[in-house]
């Protein structure tokens, strides 16, 4: 097998070191990923000093503290919802240490799919106060510093998301405003 340059992958390192920490997957299979050498991915991990996250080879979920950590977290109201970092403080430890239990739970379908795909720490903020309080999302918005929340909010309702309605109940007066406003937005 030919080894491929570097230079195909100029711009791309980020997302390689990404992968390299944050997924159990092969140096092999990162190689195809990324169109180079199997060793070109090896190499590149060495000289970055990356931790690889190990795999949860063989290992018994049941008897497992990580993954029964996990899954007491995962069965929390609404749990689809905690962002990764705050899934991580729980478990005491950094996300790429809990990755493969979490994968692993998921395709043992033991765990919600949607668990640990949140990333934002103010969309995590914004669910909390959304789910406990009566008010406006912009508002909600405003407080966590997130200025597209009510788009957020769309974007998760369109991949799947169970997203309850808001317990702000809007006046009609306040519903056509917020309409005209997104009208308003569509055409620009
Ligand atoms: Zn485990």
């Amino acid at each position: 097998m030919m080894t491929k340059r570097w230079g195909i992958l100029r711009g791309k390192e980020d997302n390689l070191i990404r992968d390299l920490r944050e997924t159990a997957l092969s140096c092999k299979k990162l190689g195809e990923r990324y169109g180079v050498s199997r060793q070109a991915v090896y190499a590149f991990s060495k000289r970055q000093g990356i931790v690889r996250p190990l795999k949860p080879k063989g290992h018994q979920t049941k008897g497992c503290r990580l993954c029964r950590k996990l899954i007491q977290i995962s069965k929390k109201r609404h749990s689809e919802y905690i962002s990764i970092h705050t899934i991580a403080k729980e478990m005491g430890g950094t996300w790429a240490e809990y990755l493969p239990h979490l994968r692993t739970l998921k395709s043992k379908g033991l765990v919600n799919p949607k668990f640990g795909r949140l990333r934002s720490k103010k969309v995590e903020k914004a669910y909390a106060i959304y789910f406990t309080k009566e008010l406006p999302i912009r508002t909600i918005g405003w407080k966590v510093g997130l200025n597209n929340f009510s788009s957020v909010i769309k974007k998760h309702r369109e991949l799947g998301w169970n997203v309850p309605p808001s317990l702000y109940v809007y006046d009609r007066k306040e519903k056509s405003r917020i309409q005209s406003g997104i009208q308003r937005e569509k055409r620009r």
